[in-house]
Order: C-alpha cells, then sequence, then structure tokens
C-alpha cells in the first residue's frame, strides 16, 4: 500500500535534479522520474520519502551485512570525533583506531594475512593492489612483470585504475580504458556461455584462458591475476567447482600473484570469513571495503599476505602511496567496532548455519517460474537469470528491458533487487530471519507474475 504523496519528496527531488549528478545514473531517465528519496532505515529495511517500508535484498550495495541501526557504530563514530576526529597515518605517525582495526583483521583473516594497507574504499584499494604488485615485482629485480590480467565483466571500480581493472565494455567505451598493462580474460559464466557443456569441464576450460593469455603475453611479463571470488556487479557469476582450484595451480606454475577481490566476498557474504575461504583460494593479497564497516562508513583497504609483505617492509624504502583518508580514524573506529559484533555475535556463522541454506532452497524454488532459466547463489547472494523461453532456451532482447521493468516492479511491491541486465540480483543483510526470507521470496515471486 503505497502512503499518500509527501509535501517535501517533490522539493527534494526538483533540487535533485537541478543539482545533484548521481553515480551510474542516466540522467535524463532520471529526471523524467525524480529519485527515489531514502530516508532512513532499520534492521533490513529502508524507508522512503513517501512512506514506504521496503525490504532491501540488496543490503544498500551488497555492504550493510550487519543490518542497519546498529547504534553501537553510531556511538563508536561519536565518541572518536569528540576524542580525535581526524590525524593522517602518513609519515611516522598512527592513531589508536587504525592500528587496532589492523590488528582485528590479523585476527580475522587467514594466517597469511598480517598486514593491512587502509584506503577509503574498494576503487581504491585495487588502484593500491596495481601499485604494489607492480613495486613488489620491481623490489623482486624483475620490473618487465608489469601486466595484470583480470576478467571480462568484471567489476573493481570506478577510478581509473579500477575501472581498466574492471570487464565492463560501456565503462571502457566512456573512459579509453582500460590503461596500458591490463589485459583480460574469460568469465567463467555457465549458464550464459556455454550451458549444454558439463559444469565443470567448462569450469577448466575458463581458468585454462588464463594460461592460453599468459603463454601469449610472456610469463616474464605477467604481474597478477585479478578475480573477484564469485562475480557480483557482472551477475553474480557462480564458478564451477573445477575452476579456482585449477587458476590457483596456474598462478602458482607461473610465479604470478594472485589477488582477490573481495570488497563484496569479504566479511561474510558466502558463509565464510572470506569468499577466499569458501572456495580454498588462498591469495597472496586481498581487497576488502563494503562490509568492513557495514557501509557505516567510508573504508577499505589491501590485506598483504608474508609472500608480499615480507619484501615490501623487508627490501623496499618508502612505498609512495597513500591516501589523506587511509585509516581515517572514524571510518577505523567504526570498522573495529563493526567486526568486533560480527565476531562476538556470531552474525557469519549464524546466517552459514540457519538462514543461508534455507533462503537458497526457497531461492531455487523460483527457477520453476516461467520467466526463470537458471536461480543459482551462494551464502547470502544469489541471482536469477530472465528468459524469453527456457526450452527452447531464448533469451530477452534487447537485454536489459525485462530485468529493468522486474527491478521497478520489485521496488513497488516492497523489495529492492538489483537488475543486471536481465540477471536479478540479491545481496541482503547477514542478519535477515528466516520470516524476511520468505517476505522476499514471496514479493520476488509477485514481481515476477507482473513482469511475466
Ligand atoms: N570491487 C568489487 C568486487 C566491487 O563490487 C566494488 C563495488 O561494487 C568495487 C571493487 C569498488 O568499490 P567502491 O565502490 O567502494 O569503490
Amino acid at each position: 500500500q503505497t502512503a499518500p504523496r509527501q509535501p517535501h519528496t517533490s522539493g527534494w527531488q526538483s533540487q535533485d535534479s537541478a543539482h545533484h549528478l548521481h553515480p551510474f545514473t542516466d540522467y535524463k531517465a532520471l529526471n523524467a522520474k525524480g529519485s527515489r528519496i531514502i530516508t532512513h532505515a532499520e534492521g533490513c529495511y529502508i524507508w522512503d520519502s513517501e512512506g514506504n517500508k521496503i525490504l532491501d535484498g540488496m543490503a544498500g550495495l551488497w555492504c550493510v551485512n550487519i543490518g542497519y541501526g546498529r547504534k553501537e557504530l553510531a556511538d563508536a563514530a561519536y565518541a572518536q570525533m569528540q576524542e580525535l576526529p581526524y590525524y593522517n597515518n602518513f609519515f611516522q605517525c598512527s592513531t589508536p583506531p587504525a592500528v587496532e582495526l589492523s590488528a582485528l583483521l590479523a585476527e580475522l583473516t587467514p594466517p597469511q594475512f598480517k598486514h593491512v594497507f587502509f584506503t577509503g574504499s574498494g576503487s581504491e584499494s585495487n588502484d593500491t593492489v596495481l601499485r604494489m604488485v607492480r613495486y613488489y615485482w620491481k623490489l623482486k629485480g624483475k620490473p618487465y612483470k608489469k601486466i595484470i590480467i583480470a576478467r571480462d565483466n568484471a567489476y573493481h571500480g570506478s577510478t581509473v585504475a579500477g575501472a581498466s581493472l574492471s570487464g565492463m565494455k560501456a565503462m571502457h567505451a566512456q573512459g579509453d580504458l582500460p590503461i596500458p598493462g591490463i589485459a583480460h580474460i574469460e568469465q567463467p559464466y555457465h549458464f550464459g556461455v556455454a550451458p549444454e557443456m558439463d559444469v565443470n569441464e567448462f569450469g577448466l576450460r575458463a581458468a585454462r584462458a588464463l594460461e592460453r593469455k599468459i603463454d601469449e603475453l610472456g610469463e616474464c611479463n605477467v604481474a597478477a591475476f585479478i578475480a573477484e571470488p564469485i562475480q557480483g556487479a557482472g551477475g553474480v557469476i557462480v564458478p564451477p567447482d573445477s575452476y579456482w582450484p585449477e587458476i590457483k595451480r596456474i598462478c602458482a606454475e607461473r610465479d604470478i600473484l594472485l589477488v582477490a577481490d573481495e570488497v563484496i566476498t569479504g566479511f561474510g557474504r558466502l558463509g565464510t570469513w572470506f569468499g577466499s575461504q569458501h572456495y580454498g583460494i588462498e591469495p597472496d593479497l586481498m581487497a576488502i571495503a563494503k562490509g568492513l564497516s557495514s557501509g557505516y562508513q567510508p573504508i577499505g583497504g589491501v590485506l598483504v599476505g608474508d609472500k608480499v609483505a615480507d619484501v615490501l617492509i623487508g627490501e623496499g624504502g618508502e612505498f609512495f602511496h597513500g591516501f589523506t583518508y587511509s585509516g581515517h580514524p572514524v571510518a577505523a573506529a567504526v570498522a573495529a567496532t563493526n567486526l568486533r559484533i560480527l565476531r562476538d555475535e556470531r552474525i557469519i556463522e549464524r546466517a552459514a548455519e540457519d538462514v543461508s541454506p534455507y533462503l537458497q532452497r526457497r531461492w531455487r524454488e523460483l527457477a520453476d517460474h516461467p520467466l526463470v532459466g537458471e536461480a543459482r547463489g551462494v551464502g547470502m547472494v544469489a541471482a536469477l537469470e530472465l528468459v524469453k523461453s527456457k526450452s527452447p532456451r531464448e533469451d530477452f532482447a534487447p537485454a536489459g528491458k525485462v530485468g529493468t521493468l522486474c527491478r521497478d516492479i520489485c521496488v513497488e511491491n516492497g523489495l529492492v533487487m538489483r537488475a543486471v541486465r536481465d540477471t536479478m540480483i540479491i545481496s541482503p543483510p547477514l542478519v535477515l530471519s528466516r520470516e524476511q526470507v520468505d517476505e522476499l521470496i514471496e514479493k520476488a515471486t509477485r514481481s515476477l507474475d507482473q513482469a511475466a
């Protein structure tokens, strides 16, 4: 039931259209319709300025892992702002929240990670990855090892390096990207590329594209491979089981660094603290952001494994890299509080043991819907592939129209789902209850019915 239109909504919308350039937004489409103004949130729900209560199936932008409205995080920010609102961690200085957060990350990450380099976002984390791996190989006496291999349809951020590492053609086209020294290989997208092929055979084939690319570029020129354990913004691409072990083998045999972009999969999304643990990846570096603070403050980082850290610390001089807000005390204090709550309340483990198996089971039921070609997911992330016909398989053309329609219907029905072309995605807070899973499935089903 839509509440009566609030008088301030139209005022906000017209000022928004007049002055605010939004990220990833078609401005003409937004101005024609007016933005939805989100005013407050609690638990797994957001409210808009019209008074509509909406189940947030995306945890904001895959980040509010702990759920909305945790007062402890607000208290941590307030206390830190009074104590020390800002000081930098440059030039031989440090601040207690940055120290505490780095020690906490060393405790919560796999044993090879004892060091972290703080950033302000996931994009900055991946920029840092690029700079760090090239510096590492220079220190190792192999300055020609420069090229970073990433994957088609990956999303690693919007800065110049982040967008270059990303494999999104539309982003590249607008910015004359990628920058030199970055190459891409195919993604392990079974449903999209070769649904008729045996899934694990396909996984091996997709992984071996890395080997072929290394051969083409010359092993001596390749610095690293970067990938999300599960591609998120590319459409929740769940790799076949055969994929990651093969990638691991190739990186080890070919002497290239393995970087996991854990910006989405870090801090519990797949049921383990890091997505790398779910797949047994054992990366050399991990990029983090989002769930680090559950989105309550902007903060990210690069977790640096011993193999790289030992060289940076033992053999390097000054690393000419860093951001004014690297390890920002307020953001770090909030992130540390968030991590302690995740740990002490066993939020990740509880979601993995109870709610996510239930969510995944109920989500798979949606595969019976006439619009759904595949329902997939792991832990607290899932996707539906919308198709015009299941058998013989026919996709919608032009791609994306039905996805957008379904997304808009969902919001009207009180559920945020994201559309990536015609793939519908959820990535809800980890504190979602079983009752809220039922609500999500009911609203998703109703929206699919209306979109069909
Ligand atoms: N890496 C991944 C896997 C992401 O999903 C994102 C954002 O969605 C980023 C990096 C970029 O993070 P940010 O938007 O904080 O710069």
